[in-house]
């Protein structure tokens, strides 16, 4: 068994070395997938069948063929190399297996921390990402110890960390990082403030916010970093393989094509192509325990290899978001990214940092959460800026502060649940042995 380590890219590098790496590597790849009992099938080596001589021979695979090999149907090693295990796949049907070997988190951690914001053994990493089930939490956390840094493991949707403890941890543990959603910081922001807080000044140690998993407007992604007075660093990637891209000091998105080739499939035609624009598909160089060929994330993206003024010679991706986060209104497709982005340019002075909208076959009816000496202005501004922009016709109503965002999320206490059987005479027994 093959147990090569990736190595670290030289920076300058041209895209003809890039090239030549992913040449080198790619035989490798095809043994391992051929140790999977779905890509055997496939290339139909137990029927005489023989192996695909290069990438271009190998036909995309799809979430559909993951969700169908549930659960081994794609493991390449023996059982007891996994390190770990991962699903996903509960917002769009059954769920679907994700292995890794230590190995695999080598590669994992190291992409993690090309992240732009030089971690290092001096850092505190707050992690307010899920560990259950999925890789992003254990990204963090495993590619921050590497380095040496602190690792908080706060999780999210967790009983144990409400917003009031996630500020409390935040300010007195002197976090540099944090590695979230990007709505959390917003809330964290709310929470910090109705602590008595501001998040500019009352947290000094903070020095960059890294976010993942959820599409950010430009506007959102400024409006983040003028609320903490901290850099937005967006980490782009999937939750099969791990972070992908970030974006570098010039503002563009490189591909980690290193370590996992990218191409760009055209659903229309099927075409395959280095790149342009489609569906990403993407084929990961040294993934051992899953390997996956040509693996479609069914992303819509532009992607390109032109020269940046940073200096790097990775491609440049440009994600151009999913069609299931667009609606149509009155004859034209509208996003939330796009909403959110005009919501978030609307003057920080109206404090607004939290909105929902509907989308009506005719118009759009939103909702902004925000104090009554703004409301007037920014519902008259937002519902400008949608018809100027969007083209479509857009209804704004002010709620109070509290309404999307209620103050009681804000300053809920903390919640273990530990197994009891035994209650003083006065205590509460109401939820049985979790208490
Ligand atoms: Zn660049």
């Amino acid at each position: 068994m093959s147990r090569t380590r990736p190595t670290t890219p030289r920076p300058r590098s041209g895209f003809e070395e890039l090239h030549a790496l992913q040449r080198e590597r790619v035989g490798t790849v095809l043994r391992r997938a051929a140790n999977a009992p779905f890509y055997r099938d496939r290339f139909r080596l137990e029927r005489g069948g023989t192996m695909p001589a290069g990438l271009a021979d190998v036909p995309v695979t799809t979430k559909a063929d993951l969700r169908a090999a549930y659960p081994f149907g794609m493991l390449a090693v023996p059982r007891r190399r996994i390190a770990t295990y991962h699903e996903s796949g509960a917002d769009s049907g059954p769920a679907t297996s994700s292995f890794c070997t230590e190995d695999d988190w080598v590669d994992i951690g190291e992409r993690f921390n090309r992240m732009p914001v030089g971690i290092g053994a001096a850092d505190t990493l707050l992690v307010r990402v899920p560990y259950a089930m999925v890789l992003a939490g254990h990204i963090g956390h495993y590619g921050a110890r590497a380095k040496g840094a602190t690792v908080i493991p706060a999780d999210s949707r967790s009983f144990a960390t409400p917003y009031a403890r996630v500020v409390r941890l935040l300010r007195d543990l002197d976090v540099t990082l944090t590695w979230s959603n990007p709505t959390e910081p917003l809330i964290w922001a709310a929470a910090a403030r109705a602590a008595g807080l501001d998040p500019r000044t009352d947290f000094p140690r903070l020095r960059a916010l890294l976010v993942c998993g959820e599409p950010l407007s430009e506007a959102r992604r400024r409006r983040l970093g003028e609320l903490w007075d901290v850099s937005v660093i967006e980490d782009y990637g999937a939750t099969e393989v791990g972070p992908l891209a970030s974006a570098c000091r010039s503002g563009r998105r490189h591909f980690y094509a290193d370590r996992v080739v990218p191409e760009v499939l055209d659903p229309a035609t099927g075409e395959i192509t280095p790149d342009g624009t489609g569906d990403l598909v993407i084929t990961p160089l040294y993934r051992e325990a899953m390997p996956l060929l040509r693996y479609n994330l069914e992303d819509h993206v532009h992607l390109s290899h032109e020269p940046c003024a940073c200096g790097s010679r990775l491609p440049v991706i440009r994600l151009a978001g999913r069609a299931k986060q667009a609606f149509a209104v009155a004859g034209r497709r509208v996003s939330q990214v796009q909403l959110e982005e005009l919501v978030f340019r609307l003057p920080a002075a109206y404090g607004v940092l939290f909105w929902r909208a509907r989308a009506g076959a005719d118009r759009i009816a939103t909702e902004v959460e925000v104090d009554s000496a703004h409301a007037g202005a920014a519902c008259a501004e937002l519902a400008r800026a949608v018809r100027t922009h969007l083209g479509v016709d857009c209804e704004v109503a002010p709620v109070p502060p509290g309404t999307l965002m209620p103050g009681e999320v804000l300053s809920a206490p903390g919640d273990v649940l530990m197994p009891r059987s035994l209650f003083g005479p006065d205590e509460d027994w109401s939820r049985g042995l979790l208490c």
